[in-house]
């Protein structure tokens, strides 16, 4: 059971800026360099860019290890970084020379790094670490240096060793950002194919942890428009192409999967079913799409939770998202309200049901957004 603040948090992302759930507030995704607020206005004053608030903010200097991509947010547009890419900030600010300077001033052990071969060096006192990975979004795993660019599972291997030097117990975020950006392209290959890195980087987290003393908690925040279609014969490639069946004749052969909409091939041309057979289907292949649009969209799916650990048997059934970190604050014991601590059970998950009140405030917990009678622990959800 964890039993401290999160403030000894680390998260690993692909793309700093966008990713930013865990520590910004925003009205709007695309703040995430003064120059991506237009126009530029008093709004900057009173809500700063997401950059600027990953380095300055409090919950951001408490980070110990930030890791990703979008190097380009936290410097000048002026400033060249070491892969030879431009900033794009235009405040002139260089925030990666201030979060050193920050840990400089506090007499931090500090390391700032921006390839993979800097990763695997990381001195072992390293307090706080902080990596930038590529100017821009990170690569495709497909079409990543190997010598340049970490894994997912690199990066979370790394983050693990450093939180477990901690005594306090600590938070690790992780999440598979490019899944997210293959599928807005219709490009399923790269898109499974990361799915696959995401799976590789829980893996980790399993082997380096022990299911006694530290919860894990794998999720979604929304699903995408892409479905598995047809019938497939046993043993097709589900990248590949099938028949489907309809009005019980076997008609024209289309990709497995498909997407509602997206910048993919639509299935009629000039009133005819598209020829998919003729394509060339490969990473890089937009799959086909009911409706063209430039970006494929999210979807409205309900997604899985899957947990392990102390109080894994929080997480599951139907839920709200939205109580997903109100139940690790309990389970982890964060935050001045009832938590797992202070309501005196020891030990959970592992076939030992939590005391009375405890299981009272759990059940509440579970089915709060219908059940009224837990009128008095609607602050637990609200207030934390
Ligand atoms: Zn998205």
């Amino acid at each position: 059971m964890l039993d401290a603040p999160a403030y000894n948090s680390q998260m690993v992302t692909e793309w700093l800026t966008q990713k930013f759930g865990l520590y910004s507030h925003t009205a709007s995704k695309y703040w995430e360099s003064d120059a991506d607020i237009k126009p530029p206005n008093k709004t900057l004053q009173q809500c700063p860019d997401i950059a600027k608030q990953l380095i300055h903010s409090e919950l951001g200097q408490n980070f110990h290890v930030i890791m990703g991509c979008g190097r380009n947010k936290f410097l000048p547009k002026t400033t060249t970084d070491e892969e030879g890419g431009l900033g794009h900030r235009l405040d002139n600010k260089n925030l990666i020379e201030e979060w050193k300077e920050i840990k400089e001033k506090d007499q931090k052990k500090h390391e700032y790094i921006w390839n993979r071969k800097q990763l695997m060096e990381v001195k072992n006192d390293t307090d706080y670490l902080f990596g930038l990975f590529d100017n821009d979004m990170c690569k495709y795993n497909v079409d990543r240096d190997p010598e340049m660019d970490p894994t997912l599972e690199e990066m979370t291997e790394a983050a693990i060793k450093r939180l477990q030097k901690s005594e306090k117990g600590y938070f690790l975020f992780v999440e598979g950002g490019m899944i997210d950006q293959a599928h807005h392209d219709n490009k399923a290959g790269k898109a499974l194919d990361e799915t696959a890195e995401f799976s590789k980087a829980i893996r980790k987290a399993v082997e380096m942890t022990n299911e006694q003393d530290t919860l894990i908690v794998v999720t979604a925040d929304h699903s995408h428009t892409m479905v598995i279609g047809s019938y497939p014969k046993r043993g097709s490639d589900v990248l590949g192409l099938s028949n489907i069946y309809d009005l019980f004749k076997f008609k024209e052969i289309i990709p497995i999967l498909t997407y509602a909409n997206g910048p993919g091939q639509e299935h009629t041309v000039n009133g005819s079913i598209y020829d998919y057979s003729k394509d060339n289907i490969d990473m890089n292949y937009k799959y086909p799409v009911t409706y063209k649009t430039t970006q494929e969209t999210h979807g409205g799916d309900d997604v899985l939770i899957y947990a392990r650990g102390p109080w894994a048997h929080l997480f599951g059934g139907v839920m709200e998202q939205n109580a997903i970190p109100h139940l690790m604050a309990y389970a982890s014991c964060v935050g001045d309200k009832s938590t797992a601590c202070k309501d005196g059970a020891t030990s959970t998950g592992n076939g030992v049901l939590p005391n009375p009140k405890t299981f009272e405030v759990i059940t509440c917990l579970q089915l709060l957004l219908t059940v009224i009678y837990c009128k008095q622990y609607i602050n637990i959800f609200y207030e934390l």
